[in-house]
C-alpha cells in the first residue's frame, strides 16, 4: 500500500497540476517489475472487500476516471481490477452524448448509472466532460459550464447521503509522456486501433484542457466526493496508486458480510 496523502487534493485548495510530478514513484522503494509484484496483494485485498461489499448489498461505490488522451483509464481498470467478480463491477464510458441525451440536462445520463447498493460503478469519463470538453470546445456558453461547478458539488452530495462512496481519479500524465504513447500507438500493429486522429487536434489544446482540470479539480473536490491527482506517467505506479486509493476508501466503508443464517442442525442429504 502507497501512503496516498500526497495525492488528495485537499478540499479548498487548489489542484496545482504544474507542480506534480507526473513521473513520480514516491513512496515506493524499487522499479516497474517489483511494482507490478506489489500490485498482486492490492488485487486480492480489493476482490476481498468488493465480494464484502456485495454480500453486505447496504452502500455503493462510484470511482470516476478522469485523463487527458492516452493517459491510461481502460489500462488501470484492466490491471486494479484484475481478479475482481465482474458481477457487482460495471464499467460505463461516456463519449460525446446522443441527440436524446442533449435533450435533456447533462447530469440525466450520469445519474441513471450511478452505482446499486452493494455495486461499484467505475466511469471512464463523466460528467467532467461537461467542465472540460464543452468548455474547452465552447459547447455551451461560459455562464452555463461555470455554474455547473456547483451543480456537481450538490450532485456529488446528494449521492453521498444516500449512500455512496464516491472516489474521484484524474491520471495525470505529461504532454511529453503523451507524445510517447501516441507514437507507439502509430508504431506498434496492436496498439494502432486506439490511434484516433481526433486526438491529434485535442493535443494542440493541451494548455487549454489544463486550465480547464486545473479549475474542475479545485472547484469540485469536496470532503464528500476527494479528488485524487495520481502520478500516471508509470503505468505500474499509477495502478499501485489507484489500487491503495480503492482500498482505503473501502476499507473505510468497511463492508461487512451479513449475520450468518442459523444453520444448526441442517444436513445436506
Ligand atoms: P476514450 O477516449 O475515453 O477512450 P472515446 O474515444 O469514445 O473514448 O472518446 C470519447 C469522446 O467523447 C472524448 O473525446 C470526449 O471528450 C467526448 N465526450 C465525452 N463526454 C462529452 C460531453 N459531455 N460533451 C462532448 N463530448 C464529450
Amino acid at each position: 500500500m502507497l501512503d496516498i496523502a500526497p495525492y488528495l487534493v485537499t478540499p479548498g485548495t487548489e489542484a496545482n497540476l504544474a507542480a506534480r510530478d507526473t513521473r513520480s514513484t514516491e513512496g515506493f522503494d524499487g522499479g516497474k517489475l517489483e511494482g507490478k509484484e506489489a500490485l498482486k496483494p492490492l488485487n486480492s485485498t480489493l476482490a476481498e472487500l468488493q465480494t464484502r461489499l456485495w454480500a453486505e448489498s447496504k452502500q455503493k461505490l462510484l470511482i470516476i476516471l478522469q485523463a487527458m488522451d492516452t493517459g491510461g483509464k481502460d489500462g488501470t481498470i484492466r490491471s486494479v481490477f484484475e481478479g475482481v467478480n465482474p458481477q457487482g463491477v460495471r464499467v460505463w464510458g461516456f463519449g460525446a452524448p446522443n441527440e436524446w441525451e442533449l435533450a435533456h440536462d447533462y447530469l440525466w445520463r450520469i445519474h441513471q448509472r450511478t452505482p446499486e447498493n452493494g455495486g461499484i460503478a467505475i466511469f471512464n469519463r463523466s460528467h467532467y466532460e461537461d467542465v472540460l470538453i464543452v468548455r474547452v470546445k465552447g459547447l455551451v456558453s461560459e455562464q452555463r459550464w461555470r455554474q455547473r461547478f456547483d451543480h456537481i458539488v450538490e450532485f456529488e452530495r446528494l449521492l453521498a447521503d444516500e449512500g455512496t462512496t464516491v472516489v474521484k481519479l484524474f491520471l495525470h500524465i505529461s504532454k511529453k509522456e503523451q507524445k510517447e504513447r501516441l507514437e507507439a500507438r502509430l508504431r506498434e500493429p496492436d496498439k494502432r486501433w486506439k490511434f484516433n486522429v481526433a486526438d491529434l487536434e485535442d493535443r494542440k489544446l493541451w494548455e487549454d484542457f489544463s486550465v480547464a482540470y486545473e479549475e474542475a479539480i479545485s472547484r469540485t473536490s469536496s470532503e464528500h466526493a476527494p479528488w485524487y491527482v495520481v502520478p500516471a506517467d508509470r503505468k505500474w505506479y499509477r495502478d499501485l496508486a489507484v489500487a491503495s486509493i480503492l482500498i482505503k476508501a473501502l476499507e473505510k466503508m468497511n463492508p461487512t458480510y451479513p449475520p450468518e443464517p442459523d444453520l444448526e442442525g441442517v444436513v445436506v442429504e
